[in-house]
């Protein structure tokens, strides 16, 4: 696994909706920060991206949802 598998998975809620994985069902994520500008647009070539972003990865599938929030 990788090095945040420590990390606890916890319940989280988004504009009042409770997060659940859309692709096994679960509804406990690790969180990370991602800095999207030094990968993401770098690799794409995307300039709406230069800005963190919310990570929300699924405990069970590693599905990963993204928030680029405020
Ligand atoms: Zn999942």
């Amino acid at each position: 696994m990788s090095k945040f598998s420590k990390q606890i998975p916890q319940e989280f809620t988004v504009k009042g909706n409770e997060l659940k994985c859309p692709v096994c069902g679960n509804r406990r994520f690790r969180t990370r920060k991602a800095m999207l500008n030094t990968f993401w647009a770098t690799l794409f070539d995307l300039d709406w991206v230069n800005r963190n972003a919310d990570c929300y990865v699924c405990s069970e599938c590693t599905h990963i949802m993204w928030f680029l929030g405020d």
